[in-house]
């Protein structure tokens, strides 16, 4: 199969669909692969490095769309990379198309086959091509909440760490998930002194087995969430209700009852956010006060270590990447339920029902 890669486009989009390693692996199988020029660049990868794996160098988006039998990127395509799909063609990457009623006339007009990142399912009920954004987000949400507790950002001034004679800053994690476990590691490793909230038992039963001694957990009631808040210097916001809109714990009359200078991170924005006045940020403008508390909210985290989230990614989507590539995107669908959940749309159909019930449009 020919594979193309173009560089994505979106704005600060600075990941890639394919590492030089994919690129190898699908080569060693036999299939021949064309990459943007420059597709790497944000991420850390060169045309060259891409060239000694194996890849041919295209010079524009235009070229790797007309020569490749399966498009594998990392962002939703935009609405002039949807008008290069054509009928037949295999497209591997993020869509989310519930809230985007255009990309999704489109993908169906172009008669291509849509396999989403977001919908591919794993035996234990997880999304696997989801789960290393999370952790990224979750490992990142004590660094940005940290450097948002200087001084000069608008913090309390207090080191997570603390020093001898001088406690630990206290970080509250409210929900205790992928993104959540990873932001509690983290800041149980910067030696604050950290609690997570969860509303599921099973969950901080899990947590309490594994990571006892490193975190302490506690039941997500509102009582508790705000007793916990008022001591906390920071408060990671990590929660998922599946398919809804995040539940907002902490309201804007609460603010006055937390510390003056404590620091919001809502990892959660991209949901809508779980502290009342979240608003989503971007990384040029990331942080914000509202009543003395300071608030970090942008929706794509992973964005700003490109490199690892790429390098992440790639390590989650490779294996199906390789079988889309070997069998073609019928018999690996028919061989992998969990890949089958991917379709989203083939043929001018869409294919998802969650995606056709948010829509309006048959499945
Ligand atoms: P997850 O499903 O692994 O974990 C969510 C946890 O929240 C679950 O353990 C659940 O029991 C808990 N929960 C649900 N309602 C709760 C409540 N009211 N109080 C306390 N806990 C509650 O999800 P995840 O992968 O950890 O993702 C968390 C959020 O982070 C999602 O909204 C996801 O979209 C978002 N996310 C954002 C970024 C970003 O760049 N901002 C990146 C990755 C993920």
């Amino acid at each position: 199969m020919h594979i193309g890669c173009p560089k994505e486009i979106k704005p600060q989009e600075f990941r890639v669909g394919m590492t030089p390693s994919a690129v190898q692996e699908a080569v060693a199988h036999g299939h021949t692969v064309t990459i943007e020029t420059n597709a790497g660049i944000g991420a850390g990868f060169t045309d060259e490095d891409y060239t000694a794996a194996g890849a041919s160098i295209a010079a524009k988006a235009e070229d790797v769309f007309a020569a490749a039998d399966m498009i594998v990127k990392v962002k939703e395509p935009q609405a002039v990379e949807r008008k290069m799909l054509r009928e037949g063609q295999l497209l591997f990457t993020y869509l989310h198309l519930a809230p985007d009623p255009e990309q999704t006339k489109d993908l169906l007009a172009s008669g291509a086959t849509c396999i989403a990142y977001e919908t591919v399912t794993d035996d234990r009920g997880g999304l696997p091509l989801l789960a290393p954004m999370s952790e990224v987000a979750g490992r990142l949400a004590p660094q940005v909440g940290a450097y948002t507790l200087q001084k000069a950002n608008g913090g309390r001034g207090v080191l997570l760490g603390g020093v001898p004679g001088v406690g630990p800053g206290k970080v509250l994690v409210i929900g205790g998930g992928v993104v959540g476990t990873h932001a509690a590691k983290i800041a149980a490793g910067m030696g604050a002194d950290v609690t997570v909230l969860d509303r599921s038992l099973p969950r901080l039963r899990y947590l309490d087995d594994v990571f006892g001694g490193t975190f302490k957990t506690s039941y997500a009631s509102a009582a508790n969430t705000i007793e916990l808040a008022r001591e906390a210097d920071l408060i990671i916001g990590a929660v998922l209700v599946p398919g809804a809109a995040a539940p907002k714990l902490i309201k804007r009359d609460q603010l006055k009852e937390l510390k003056p200078g404590a620091v919001l991170v809502d990892v959660a924005i991209d949901q809508g956010g779980c502290f009342e006045t979240s608003k989503a940020t971007t990384h040029q403008d990331p942080i914000y006060e509202v009543d003395g508390v300071m608030h970090y909210c942008v929706a794509n985290m992973p964005g700003a270590v490109a490199r690892t989230s790429t390098i992440a990614l790639g390590n989650a989507t490779m294996p199906f990447m390789i079988a889309l590539a070997n069998k073609g995107w019928k018999k690996a669908c028919a061989d992998d339920k969990h890949l089958l959940n991917g379709l989203n749309v083939h043929a001018g159909q869409l294919t998802y029902a969650a995606v056709g019930e948010a829509l309006g449009i048959e499945t």
